[in-house]
């Protein structure tokens, strides 16, 4: 009777595999399902256990669909190119073209025994000539539409992994990969316009079935921002000691800083003006005696990142450069600072600042000592500003505006300054162009050529794939540029449209191309025409469930909506949107032994910067006291030596109690933590499921339905009509009745929390089932008793097997087989639940005063007594017996009668 589970799990994976179980076809009849989670890269450590919160729940419930009749679409496939491989690849000297294939097998063992459904046929890797062709061809659609282009401009540059990165790949000012805080350096870089479908990549988040924090986090990304343009001209006559004639000759007569707003109406309180150190009017302005410190301050803000300079909690600094603006709305002079909160890179890298309405701009001017105006007011009166008030309301000291709303205004100053010529309503982003150039090995070679006379030349489509050379030495150079500029066999090359003696571009593309579309890939994976034909495009896409972390909200998510709309707007595509569904795993956090910072590795620069407690390193474990040690929970990782492994799991308890611990311990969503005691409570639960199930196999009747009122034939998870017409059970107890409402309710409770991600609640109401299966039927002790009636036990042990069968397919298979299934349990119908059946039934309980019925009340089966007395009092008749009488006391009997004895 003890679940052999080792033997077992081997057998059913051996013959999932010899059979092609989980391979799917095209078949056009057939309703699909395409069901993904974002694919990974594959890491020399191998998957841990919490990797596996997100391929598990999500296997269970492809093969839930599967058994609901759809043609289910579950492949799988490796991010290998990119950093995260090629960084791996260094530190371990080795050659990622070797590595690579080398991790995914190990993947996909861990993969397959934990039970996964993939159909491995269909099985990509990113990083071969046929799938990067694909990529490469994308590349040049977006090359000719113009979405492609190549510019100077300062990239986030990071001095260790010695590559450009995009903003999404920054991290709190640090490389995504490897921590190092990042740089800025101007080079010649390729970009991806995808702010030309900003609008577009907003406005369709409302179509889809995303969770609203991940829309959110793109709403922000995005930044969108209404407002205006607005030119303060250079108050040239002031400039420079009045010297006129000087600021002519430098060329300043006339020119204008341009900035956005968000609130044009509080022009009147802008009172100063803040420049990006790097802005290209800075050198012009600048006096002469200005001139040594704002080339100082320039300098030392080129050093530090984005992130750090964006930071609203750090003290305000900023430099005069001894230049003044004027204000257009009354001509008063506004002097020209430069601070390193303003980034050249947002809006036009200058702002006009209202520090009465600014709580930034408030604490610049305080601390500066500039004049603060208010200009709004909550009530229209003036007062004295405490603090700046970002509020609406209505406009004070705005001149002929005044007493304006903000509304109003806003309005009415977008037509004036359009009509005066000095600026315009507009909208504004803050999502930036996708940077896509590696000056790296392990990437997609850029498919273009830098000729003498012609310029950028697309590489022709013939000639793709541009394979990337097999190459000794893939280190980063360092040098800014990538190492494919130093093999002259890769680099020269004719010019395909002149003839002529040109250079490859030696730039490789970021990983987060690839990931851009292996989605459409999956669909038609060995084609060689094209990426991907548009039959099996149409039926396969777009993608009904898509699951992974949630921390590729601003980067791949965003990135793959932008391709996925540049296809369809070529008319290669009949869909806008990648994804209809996204679900976001929560992680597994275990504990982790690690100590507290010290004083110094505490404070960074400024004391500003808290440091997260110090995870030790395996030499230090042995040899830190003790008492330094604290524990903590972290997410899984090598480097942390936290991590729990799959293989070892599955040897210990089986795949099955591996799965159910994944998805029963907390909410898909949900962050938990770590406990193998966890896993040895679902080892218990299935062993307890497979004795039952073992001792219910000699009374299965497999024509069960025939000696069973009301059972509808099972139409795939849907529920059956009600099944008045019967008169059910009438030669069965309240026992029979019991469980078997029990059954289809639960029936009903599974499918329609698998169906919204509740896997963890869908696994309560089974081992609640079960309780109520063993009190109904405790057969692991003798024969099938004399009381209970087989064709229930059978309904039970079908019913059973294959509601868990989603969830522990190898226990599902074994048994599904024992009861003389054909074909595999991931092929067999969802069982319906029958309304009827499930409904709660309802009882007549007789109400007694002093031994007389006086009453009957209707309550649902097996109401408790606190419910019947309750409802007793509320009836009229029963009110009226026992008016002016003391009740002594009640006498219960379930579903039959409620005694009152009174005085
Ligand atoms: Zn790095
Ligand atoms: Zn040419």
């Amino acid at each position: 009777m003890n679940y052999d589970f080792g033997e077992i799990e081997a057998k059913w994976q051996r013959i999932w595999r010899e059979k092609r179980t989980f391979r799917t076809v095209f078949e056009a009849q057939k309703k699909k399902y395409y069901c993904l989670e974002m694919f990974p890269y594959p890491s020399g450590s191998g998957l841990h256990v919490g990797h596996l919160k997100n391929y598990v729940p999500t296997d269970a419930f492809c093969r839930f669909k599967s058994m609901q009749g759809y043609n289910v679409l579950h492949p799988m496939g490796w991010d290998a190119f990119g950093q995260p491989a090629e960084n791996e690849a260094i530190r371990r000297g080795r050659n990622p073209r070797e590595m690579v294939p080398e991790y995914a097998a190990t993947y996909r063992e861990t993969l397959i025994k934990a039970g996964c459904s993939y159909d491995w046929e269909r099985e990509i890797n990113s990083s071969l000539p046929e799938y990067y062709k694909w990529t490469q061809w994308i590349f040049l659609l977006l090359f000719r539409k113009g979405l492609a282009y190549r510019a100077t401009a300062p990239i986030n540059w990071c001095p260790s992994c010695k590559t450009g990165l995009a903003n999404e790949e920054v991290r709190d000012g640090r490389c995504w990969r490897c921590d190092t805080p990042v740089e800025k350096k101007p080079m010649p870089q390729w970009f991806f316009r995808i702010t030309a479908y900003a609008e577009r990549l907003l406005a369709d988040l409302e179509k889809l079935d995303w969770s609203e924090g991940m829309k959110e986090m793109q709403r922000d990304w995005i930044g969108r921002s209404e407002g205006a343009e607005v030119d303060f001209a250079v108050a040239d006559s002031d400039l420079l000691g009045g010297d006129r004639v000087r600021a002519r000759r430098d060329g300043l007569q006339g020119r204008t800083i341009r900035v956005f707003t968000t609130r044009p109406d509080t022009l009147f309180g802008a009172t100063f003006m803040v420049l990006a150190p790097e802005h290209p009017l800075v050198p012009l302005i600048t006096t002469a005696e200005r001139r040594s410190s704002v080339e100082a301050y320039a300098r030392r803000a080129q050093g530090e990142s984005e992130i750090d300079r964006l930071n609203a909690t750090r003290a305000k600094t900023g430099v005069f450069t001894g230049a003044y603006a004027i204000n257009p709305v009354n001509g008063e002079k506004a002097p020209v600072w430069i601070a390193d909160y303003v980034l050249m890179g947002y809006g036009t890298g200058a702002i006009m600042c209202v520090p009465g309405h600014d709580q930034r701009d408030f604490e610049f001017a305080r601390k500066f000592g500039l004049p603060i105006v208010q200009v709004v007011s909550r009530d229209g009166s003036a007062y004295d500003l405490e603090a700046a008030e970002p509020v609406e309301g209505i406009a004070v000291h705005s001149g002929r505006w005044s007493g304006l709303t903000t509304a109003e205004f806003k309005k009415a100053i977008g037509r004036w300054l359009e009509e005066k010529g000095i600026g315009r309503p507009t909208v504004n982003y803050r999502l930036r162009d996708w940077l896509i150039s590696r000056q790296r090995y392990w990437g997609a070679p850029i498919p273009i050529v830098h000729c003498p006379s012609c310029g950028e030349v697309a590489v022709p489509e013939t000639q793709l794939p541009v394979l990337l050379p097999d190459v000794e030495n893939y280190q980063p150079s360092g040098t800014g540029e990538s190492p494919l500029a130093a093999i002259p066999e890769f680099v020269r090359t004719a010019c395909p449209a002149c003839g002529g003696a040109a250079r490859r571009e030696t730039d490789t593309m970021g990983g987060y191309a690839c990931s851009s579309w292996y989605f459409l890939r999956f669909a038609d994976p060995g084609n060689e025409r094209t990426f991907a034909s548009r039959p099996a495009l149409d039926y396969w896409l777009p993608v009904d469930v898509y699951t992974g972390g949630i921390e590729h909200a601003r980067s791949h998510l965003l990135y793959a909506r932008f391709w996925t709309k540049v296809l369809f707007d070529e008319g290669l595509l009949g869909f806008e949107e990648p994804f209809r569904i996204l679900r976001n795993q929560g992680s597994l956090l275990a504990l982790t032994p690690g100590r507290r910072p010290r004083p110094q590795e505490e404070s960074g620069e400024g004391g500003e910067k808290i440091v997260d407690w110090i995870v030790l390193k395996h030499d230090e474990r042995e040899c830190c006291p003790a008492d330094e040690v604290v524990w903590r929970w972290a997410r899984m990782s090598k480097s942390k030596g936290n991590v729990v492994t799959p293989d070892d799991m599955t040897r210990h308890y089986g795949a099955d109690s591996l799965r159910i611990y994944e998805m029963f311990v907390a909410p898909f969503e949900d962050d938990v933590h770590w406990s193998e005691e966890g896993i040895q409570g679902s080892h218990r639960f299935v062993a307890r499921v497979w004795r039952w199930l073992q001792a219910a196999l000699p009374h299965y009747r497999k024509a069960w339905r025939g000696s069973l009122p009301a059972v509808m034939p099972s139409v795939a998870g849907h529920a059956a009509a009600p099944s008045n017409s019967i008169e059910q059970g009438a030669q069965w107890g309240p026992a029979e009745r019991g469980v078997r409402r029990k059954l289809h309710q639960t029936v009903q409770k599974v499918g329609a929390q698998i169906e919204s991600f509740q896997f963890n609640t869908a696994l309560a109401a089974i081992m609640e089932l079960l309780n109520g299966i063993y009190a109904y039927a405790p057969l692991e002790k003798e024969a099938l008793p004399q009381a209970i009636d087989a064709a229930v036990v059978s309904e039970l042990a079908e019913t059973l097997t294959l509601l868990l069968a989603p969830f522990a397919p190898h226990l599902g298979e074994e048994v599904w087989q024992q009861l003389g299934g054909v074909d595999s349990v991931y092929r067999a119908v969802w069982p319906a639940f029958d309304a009827g059946v499930a409904a709660v039934e309802s009882v007549n309980v007789m109400v007694q005063v002093n031994g007389k019925i006086r009453d009957k009340v209707v309550v649902p089966l097996d109401s408790d007594e606190e419910s019947v007395k309750a409802e007793a009092l509320r009836s009229e008749k029963t009110r009226q017996s026992i008016a002016g009488k003391q009740v002594i006391k009640m006498i219960f009997v379930k579903n039959k009668m409620l005694s009152i004895v009174c005085r």
